[in-house]
């Protein structure tokens, strides 16, 4: 059987190549939770911040999906099952407390990486602004 997913490629490494440069350290091809064997392309751990470039063809994309037309039979329902695949992967993610990006491998690599580092820089903000339970009054009624 032919993995479906191959590493590394090409819009993936752009992507990361440009995260990189800014200065952001990620783990590649992150397994997160036993409850999914998928990876997550590109992983912030301490942000809980999950990547994935996906594929057109693999993933379906809206705007390159072109079904092969030998053996649909086999691609229709294999392509479908990706994407119920990909749901399911982003499910598991949230409701261990991640933030789950996907963007389309067409994509330019700079929005892709420019959308991610603000996604990590917010995520880094309101972590260090988090405030102690016994706190949660204060500010009350100064409006
Ligand atoms: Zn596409």
């Amino acid at each position: 059987m032919r993995a479906n997913k191959r590493r590394d490629t090409q819009p993936e490494l752009l992507v990361r190549r440009l995260l990189h440069a800014r200065g952001l350290r990620y783990r590649v091809d992150h397994r997160v939770a036993s409850q999914t064997r998928s990876r997550v392309d590109v992983a912030f751990t301490k942000q809980r911040i999950a990547v994935f470039i996906d594929g057109c063809f693999w993933h379906s994309c809206p705007e390159h999906l072109h079904l092969p037309r030998a053996n649909a039979d086999y691609w229709i329902p294999k392509l479908a099952r990706n994407v119920e695949r990909d749901a399911e992967v982003s499910t598991v993610l949230r409701d261990l407390g991640w933030t789950v990006l996907r963007f389309w491998e067409h994509e330019p690599a700079r929005e892709v990486a420019d959308r991610i580092i603000a996604a990590v820089e917010e995520a880094r903000s309101s972590s260090s602004t988090v405030r102690a339970p016994h706190d949660a009054g204060r500010g009350s009624g100064s409006q």
